[in-house]
């Protein structure tokens, strides 16, 4: 049995009272800096440990995408430690997907023509700042920089983290210790030796790369208030807008594709014939340099159960559950697990229950996200293109017009929502059963009566 945690809610710059318990967080990225500052209003004594140089102060900030869509569930967590505003005042509306296609012709598929909503893409290191800022502001916050946790005794709550330039390996405890350090999680791996701990990973043959459409005169290139999108069946490429008014292109393509592209003038024919439009905009120079620059780099998604030990550690995040980029879900998922942690925690149950009480309330909703992050890609890169898409489209932006309580598009749930993950794939599948039955009625009915009518004039 564990003991029972005096949590305290306290205001943004409180001095807790009551317990404080020492709180370890591996990770100060998205994640990470989000839950020092919930347990941190909880009272507790913080510690965040980061492995890379402080973000706000590098040079050059290595690690994926420059930037992100942020929406619903994001926006909630980040409107509970009171940065929504600041995060938002910065971030640029996106509202709906541009669609290029090979010609360079572009068409507009809104998000949520009914109520206006839309993603916002904001900067991954701007984000970051606010919420490291953020963290600065509590007394009960510690940051520990270029602190790489090697390894750790969950049940005793020991670690171990190289330092740099440190020959010694430094040793510390805690009494929790949450991972929120990524899809290559160090903390996972300790649970993974854990009993009852399954674990799944799976790589998908695509990799991605990131490219850039620069600002030209100090202005966009494209119109910057969508997500642009090239579907090419089997690979893709996306353009978020960046503040600066440059756009980061994400170009994604199963590896095979990028291995058949050696020497510039294949890059660059492999443009002309599939992203016409994009090349000058990115410039060939720039492209022959950005391409080969770097590396491919893999995609992974994971599923695991339960997320925490005993009443001594917890992951969160892509630690947790990392999954394709296609949903521009993994941060907003990860910042939701923060808001129900946070919420469960404020029940005051003991420290073991509380945490099996998170595993038990999330665990199928990032399963459900893993999933529906894997199906986007699908639609992304070839359904967009397609008339039964738009139809589909046309059909429930319709009925969500009409019935905006009963007929949530999927797309809305997931974005514009806070519906859990699971509830949202449920709510697809008898959507898709009512129009099938409604469609398949329709349909007999009108053979019925062709039928009857070709058998009067018969008669
Ligand atoms: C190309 C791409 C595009 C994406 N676009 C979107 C999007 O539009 N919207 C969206 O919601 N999500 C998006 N995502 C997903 C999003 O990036 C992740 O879900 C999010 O970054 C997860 O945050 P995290 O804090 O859990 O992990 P991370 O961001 O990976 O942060 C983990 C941190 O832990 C640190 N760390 C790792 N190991 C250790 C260690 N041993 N010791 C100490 N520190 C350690 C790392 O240095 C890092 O700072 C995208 C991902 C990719 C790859």
């Amino acid at each position: 049995m564990s003991r029972s945690i005096k949590y305290i809610q306290t205001d943004v710059n409180g001095a807790a009272e009551g317990q404080r318990r020492r709180v370890a967080i591996i990770g100060a990225g998205l994640v990470g800096s989000l839950a020092a500052l919930n347990f941190a209003r909880m009272g507790n004594d913080v510690h965040l440990y980061e492995y890379r140089e402080d973000i706000r102060t590098a040079e050059l900030v290595q690690g994926r995408s420059i930037n992100l869509a942020l929406s619903q569930r994001g926006r909630k967590a980040l409107a509970a430690v009171g940065l929504e505003e600041q995060v938002l005042a910065t971030a640029i509306p996106m509202r709906g997907r541009m669609l290029h296609n090979v010609r360079g012709r572009t068409s507009i598929v809104l998000y949520d023509p009914c109520t206006k909503q839309c993603l916002y893409s904001v900067g991954r290191k701007q984000l970051n700042e606010v919420l490291l800022n953020a963290c600065d502001a509590f007394p009960n916050i510690s940051c520990h920089f270029e602190h790489k946790l090697t390894t750790a005794n969950i049940r005793e709550g020991q670690m171990q983290f190289k330092v740099a330039h440190e020959e010694q390996l430094i040793s510390t405890s805690a009494d929790l210790v949450v991972g929120c350090d990524g899809a290559f999680s160090s903390l996972r791996q300790q649970l993974v030796r854990t009993p009852g701990f399954n674990y799944s990973q799976e790589y998908i043959a695509t990799g991605y790369l990131e490219l850039c459409i620069p600002a030209k005169n100090g202005e966009f290139q494209m119109p910057p208030n969508y997500l642009h999108i090239w579907p090419r069946d089997s690979f893709m490429m996306i353009a978020l807008p960046n503040q600066d008014k440059s756009f980061t292109v994400t170009l994604s393509m199963p590896f095979e594709v990028f291995a058949q592209l050696k020497t510039h003038q294949q890059l660059l024919d492999f443009f002309r014939q599939h992203y016409m439009d994009a090349l000058p905009l990115i410039g060939e120079e720039q492209l022959i340099k950005d391409f080969f620059k770097t590396r491919p780099q893999h995609l992974l998604s994971v599923k695991c159960k339960p997320y925490h030990f005993a009443d001594k550690a917890l992951i969160l995040g892509d630690a947790a559950h990392a999954m394709v980029p296609y949903y521009g879900q993994g941060m907003n998922a990860g910042m939701e697990d923060v808001t129900l942690l946070t919420s469960i925690l404020n029940e005051q149950l003991p420290l073991d229950e509380a945490l099996a009480k998170f595993t038990e309330s999330r665990w199928q909703d990032a399963f459900a996200i893993c999933d529906l992050a894997m199906y986007n890609y699908v639609e992304m890169r070839d359904l967009t293109k397609r008339l039964s898409f738009r139809c589909r489209k046309w059909l429930d932006t319709t009925l969500f017009r009409l019935f905006p309580r009963q007929w949530v598009p999927l797309y809305n749930s997931v974005s514009f929502s806070s519906m859990p993950y699971s509830q949202c794939i449920a709510n697809r599948q008898w959507q898709d059963r009512l129009l099938h039955k409604t469609l398949s009625f329709s349909l007999l009915a009108s053979c019925l009566v062709a039928g009857a009518i070709y058998a009067r004039r018969l008669r």
